[in-house]
Formats: structure tokens, C-alpha cells, sequence
């Protein structure tokens, strides 16, 4: 293989001040926060702590550690980002593996020795590089399957490696033991592994030691920060999810703090009028992938929410026209547009499915922002989820989420506290959870708060930052 073209690139994230994250914190996490961060900086010294992943936009991964980053280095903190380089051919076997990770056949391919050879000699290519700027005693943090052929080269440059994997599932099968059989013997040599739940951690990690860590979401991103109702209504007016008529207030604040205007507009299946702003909404945002079940949500709101209600549902997704490369999107949203045709027209007229720009992420985000703030109920039926991104965007809204009692959706939400969970292969019960929120809005409004909070507890950044300080405290040699 001709490795010479393999090289990881850096990525710099603008740092971001800790003190803009401690406003949306209560004074106890405020502190826990400020201590964590004084307690690393002093711990590291003249160290610096490298971050290893695939991409730098689109995905989990790349989505948290910008602003991780942003706070890490706003902290005073030398935090950096490689991303990897690799050839199609590695990143067709760790996408096979990604699959398996999720007990999914993916393009059917094999994970045999051929693919391993390959896969090693990628991250020799990349090691060769990341050798000359890793100095002896750094922090690594290795992400996802990506990365783990490295690993043992940063052991033996004298890091302190960590080997973090954001995926799994509930139930280990033969398929997801042949994954971690593929990467096991590389990143049983890091000092640590983190997982995002017990249930992901396989049976035989050897005696290195496990953290869990969950997800987190950023609250100052353009997808969670306040927006004005007048904000909302004018951007949903704007992109035509509502009939508004003052869109005067379609701007927004970019990451950088520079001002930017919702310019794009969606793309709608709908049947008659568009609804008002004081039309109660149900709302499900995803990707159009099979395991979020759009099309169920279709059918539960269409049979189980009462045709006398008032509310309609909207099932939002990322524009699929001219991605080539997720031909299953397509096939998924044309799929949904099928089922929906076939609906009696009263149900058609209840039920829009819409393709969300994606011309700018920022803008994209802004406008899952403002429909998920002005969503009445907000649902994520998926079958199969390893932690749910869209039901903690909702929860640190204050939306009432009916969520698929699955996976990580499992831990972010408490049944009757902080939302409604659901088997969600039945589709009656899920109509009747949603249509229960939608008649008692007392309900679904402490719901919502007791949501915020427990998210603000369990799954901003801040969190997120303190168990990373916590981790590497603990990497740390002893003064
Ligand atoms: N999302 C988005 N625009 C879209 C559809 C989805 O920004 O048109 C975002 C959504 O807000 C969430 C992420 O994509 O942040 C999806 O993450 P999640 O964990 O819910 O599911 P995944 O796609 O990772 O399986």
C-alpha cells in the first residue's frame, strides 16, 4: 500500500471562555467546573493533551469535541485535535466495522486478516506522523474504532493513552464480538478505556481500567442556544414549516459571535395549508435512516393522536437530494413519502414530512433549534439508538419528549419524571403517550422542566469536562 499520502491533520477549534458555560450552570456545578479545570491545568504542567478522531465535521464525534475543545483550550488548557488521514479502502472496513459495532451486516463485507493488514498499515502511516509531536508523558485520547490501530505506537512513544468508543449496543452477538476481536488486541495496550454505558463494554477488556462517559450536548451551540418565540415563529415562517407573517426576526449568532440570517428554505410534503404558530406541533427530527422509524411515527400519530386534536405532526430531516453519499437517506425519505400518500387524506392533512437545508450547518442548526422549541411534544421513536443527541437538544429546551425505550434513550430519560418512554414497536401505546401530553399541557409542562434540569445536570459539556478532568487526574502520575 502507498501510505506516503497518510498524514492527520490538525484542527483548531477558537477557544471559548469557561465563563460563558458557567452562566447556564447552577452554582454548585459552576464550581465543580471551575475546580476541575484549575485542578487539570496545575496536573498537566507543560503537557499537552491530544485528541484523535476520523473527521472534523459531521457525526457524534466531531459534533462534541469542538466545543470540548473550545472550553478545554478557553481554560487555558493545551488541548489539540488530530484528525486521521486513511485511504478508501480503510475507511470502507471501519465503516464494516462501525456496523458490526451496531450488530448491523453494513455492505456485507469481511473483517478478515486482508482488511486487518490494511487497517494496520493506515495507522502505521498515521503513527509515522503523530510520532514526531507527541512527546513523552501527553495525554492521548484515542476516538472510536478509527483510531485504535495507533494506540500501541503512542504507548510506546511514552503517552498516556486512552482509547474511548462512542458506539455499542444493549446486546453483544457474534457480529459485535468479531468487531471488537478486530480491534481488541490494539487497545487492550491503552492505560484506560471509556465507553458510553456499562452495557457497551465487552466482556474481555483485559485489566485495563473502564470509565463510562456519556454524551453531552453544547448549550451555546446554534443548535441549543435561546431563541425569542418571535426568533422561532420568523425562521419556521421563513423556511415554511408555519404560515407566519412577520419575519422580521429570522438572524441568529454564528459560534464566532458573528451575526447570520436564516436564508434557506425547506423542502415540504404536505397536504393543504401549512399550520399556525398556535397549532400545537409533534415532532420528530432525524435522519432519515431506517432505525428512527419515521414512517412509524407517521402511523402512530395518524391512527392514535385523535383526528379531533388540532395538532399535526412534522418529521423533519436533512435534505437527501444530491448526497451521494447516502443513497439509504433517499431511499428511506421516498419510502416515508409512499406511506404517506397511501394515508386517508384527513391523515395526509395532519402530516408533513420536511427536508431541512443543509447548505450551512449553522443555519441547518438554528432551524432544529427553533423547531424543537416550538415543538409541543417532541417524540424520537427509534428502535435502536446508542445514545439519542435530538431527545437532550429537546430536554435542555423544555420540551416533553416521548422517546423509544431503547439504548442510551433509556438513561436520558426517567418515565413520567423527565418525559415518556415507550416500547416503541407498539405503536398504540406511542399515539396514546403522545396524544396524553398533548391534552394536558400542565403535564407536559412540568415535564419539561424536570427535563431541563436533569439535563443541565446529566448532559451539558460541563459534565462532560469534569470526567474528563477526573480521567485524566487519575492517568496522571502522582506529584
Ligand atoms: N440533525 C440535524 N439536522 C437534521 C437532522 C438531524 O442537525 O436535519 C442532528 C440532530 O439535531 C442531532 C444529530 O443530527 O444533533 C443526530 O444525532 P442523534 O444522536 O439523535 O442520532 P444519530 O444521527 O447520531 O444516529
Amino acid at each position: 500500500m502507498d501510505a506516503s499520502g497518510i498524514r492527520p491533520v490538525e484542527e483548531r477549534p477558537a477557544p471559548v471562555g469557561l465563563e460563558r458555560l458557567l452562566e447556564v450552570l447552577d452554582e454548585a456545578q459552576a464550581e465543580r467546573l471551575r475546580d476541575a479545570a484549575a485542578m487539570v491545568a496545575e496536573a498537566l504542567g507543560d503537557r499537552t493533551i491530544w485528541n484523535l478522531n476520523s473527521t472534523a465535521a459531521g457525526g457524534g464525534v466531531a459534533e462534541m469535541l469542538r466545543p470540548l475543545l473550545a472550553y478545554g483550550r478557553g481554560a487555558g488548557i493545551d488541548v489539540r485535535w488530530l484528525v486521521i488521514g486513511g485511504d478508501p479502502d480503510f475507511f470502507r472496513i471501519t465503516k464494516r466495522l462501525h456496523h458490526a459495532f451496531h450488530d448491523s451486516p453494513g455492505d456485507g463485507g469481511p473483517l478478515g486478516p486482508a482488511e486487518h493488514d490494511h487497517f494496520e498499515a493506515v495507522a502505521r502511516a498515521n503513527a509515522d506522523e503523530i510520532d514526531a509531536l507527541v512527546r513523552p508523558g501527553d495525554v492521548c485520547i484515542c476516538h472510536d474504532p478509527q483510531t485504535a490501530g495507533i494506540v500501541p505506537a503512542l504507548v510506546d512513544c511514552g503517552a498516556l493513552v486512552v482509547w474511548r468508543s462512542h458506539i455499542g449496543t444493549t446486546n453483544q452477538t457474534d457480529r459485535t464480538r468479531a468487531a471488537w476481536d478486530f480491534i481488541a488486541d490494539d487497545v487492550r495496550h491503552a492505560h484506560h478505556l471509556v465507553f458510553s454505558r456499562q452495557a457497551y463494554v465487552p466482556d474481555d477488556v483485559g485489566d485495563v481500567p473502564v470509565s463510562l462517559i456519556a454524551p453531552s450536548i453544547d448549550p451555546l451551540a446554534p443548535k441549543n442556544k435561546d431563541l425569542t418565540v418571535a426568533q422561532q415563529r420568523a425562521i419556521l415562517g421563513h423556511v415554511g414549516i408555519l404560515r407566519c407573517d412577520d419575519l422580521d426576526h429570522t438572524t441568529y449568532e454564528r459560534r464566532d459571535g458573528s451575526p447570520a440570517r436564516v436564508d434557506h428554505v425547506a423542502d415540504i410534503v404536505r397536504a393543504g395549508p401549512s399550520p399556525t404558530p398556535d397549532t400545537p406541533l409533534v415532532v420528530q427530527v432525524s435522519r432519515w435512516d431506517p432505525l428512527k422509524d419515521m414512517a412509524g411515527v407517521m402511523h402512530a400519530f395518524a391512527e392514535f393522536v385523535d383526528h379531533g386534536s388540532d395538532a399535526q405532526l412534522v418529521l423533519a430531516g436533512p435534505n437527501v437530494s444530491g448526497v451521494s453519499d447516502d443513497p439509504e437517506g433517499a431511499e428511506v425519505l421516498d419510502d416515508c413519502i409512499g406511506q404517506w400518500r397511501d394515508l386517508p387524506h384527513a391523515a395526509r392533512a395532519r402530516i408533513a414530512l420536511v427536508c431541512l437545508p443543509m447548505a450551512d450547518a449553522e443555519e441547518n442548526a438554528t432551524i432544529v433549534n427553533a423547531l424543537q422549541r416550538h415543538a409541543s411534544v417532541v417524540v424520537q421513536k427509534s428502535l435502536q439508538e446508542g445514545f439519542g443527541l435530538t431527545v437532550s437538544e429537546a430536554m435542555w429546551k423544555g420540551r416533553p419528549v416521548v422517546g423509544g425505550a431503547v439504548g442510551g434513550i433509556v438513561d436520558q430519560i426517567v418515565d413520567g419524571e423527565t418525559g415518556l418512554l415507550v416500547d416503541p414497536t407498539d405503536l398504540e401505546a406511542f399515539g396514546t403517550a403522545v396524544a396524553e401530553l398533548l391534552v394536558d399541557p400542565a403535564r407536559a409542562e412540568a415535564m419539561g422542566e424536570a427535563a431541563q434540569e436533569s439535563t443541565r445536570e446529566q448532559f451539558l459539556a460541563a459534565r462532560h469536562l469534569v470526567q474528563y478532568a477526573d480521567l485524566i487526574a487519575e492517568l496522571l502520575p502522582s506529584p
